[in-house]
């Protein structure tokens, strides 16, 4: 059995990667002590790389790491590397974006969500990176009640629903994350 550490605190995205994981042979846990790296990176694979080998200098195990984020077009790519401080609080990070692009017509409010995965080695190593996307456009008013972050905005034309409305099982296989995910996880499984 291969195990990997995931360079997170959050018991979440240990289910998270489970669900999708739940046929594999890798058995994943979190980190359970102090972790919070400094994410200065300039991109998300810069951030993910120095999670991963923080956690690797921690644990001295396998550490996959990933960091995520929504990119819209109109904006240039913001929030981006920055959507997790981009306001005070979720309702203050959607509102500042909805004003952003208050006056930006449906078709031009394409955006994604981003997830870069890295995978180190005990030594600190990377051995393999992944990115996954979903594609879709910032609606002009927060609708549904599920996921976290932004999903009350980000209107996916394929469901006619925004990710807050879609149930989280559907949103667990679809996502930016569990694109990178699976790809990774193929990846590890041939390759551990
Ligand atoms: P993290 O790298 O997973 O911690 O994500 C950074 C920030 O990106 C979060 O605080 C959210 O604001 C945003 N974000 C990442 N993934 C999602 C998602 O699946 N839905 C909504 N917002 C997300």
């Amino acid at each position: 059995m291969t195990k990997i550490i995931l360079a997170t605190t959050n018991p979440h995205k240990l289910e998270e990667i489970n669900l999708i994981n739940s046929n594999m042979n890798i058995q994943f846990n979190i980190i359970n002590q102090d972790f919070n790296p400094e994410e200065n990176g300039k991109t998300f694979q810069e951030n993910s790389i120095i999670k991963a080998k923080e956690a690797a200098k921690i644990t001295g195990e396998y550490c996959l790491a990933d960091d995520s984020g929504l990119c819209t077009d109109a904006l240039e790519g913001r929030p981006g590397i920055y959507s997790a401080r981009y306001a005070a609080d979720q309702k203050a990070k959607i509102n500042k974006l909805l004003e952003e692009l208050k006056n930006v017509p449906y078709e031009y409010r394409t955006a994604h969500f981003i997830c870069a995965m890295t995978l180190v080695n005990p030594k600190g190593e990377i051995i393999h990176t992944e990115t996954g996307k979903i594609y879709g456009y910032i609606d002009d008013e927060p609708k549904g009640g599920n996921g976290f972050g932004y999903d009350p905005i980000f209107f996916i034309p394929e469901y006619n629903q925004t990710m807050a409305q879609l149930p989280q099982s559907v949103k667990n296989s679809i996502s930016h994350r569990a694109n990178a995910l699976k790809s990774m996880l193929k990846w590890i499984e041939c390759n551990l």
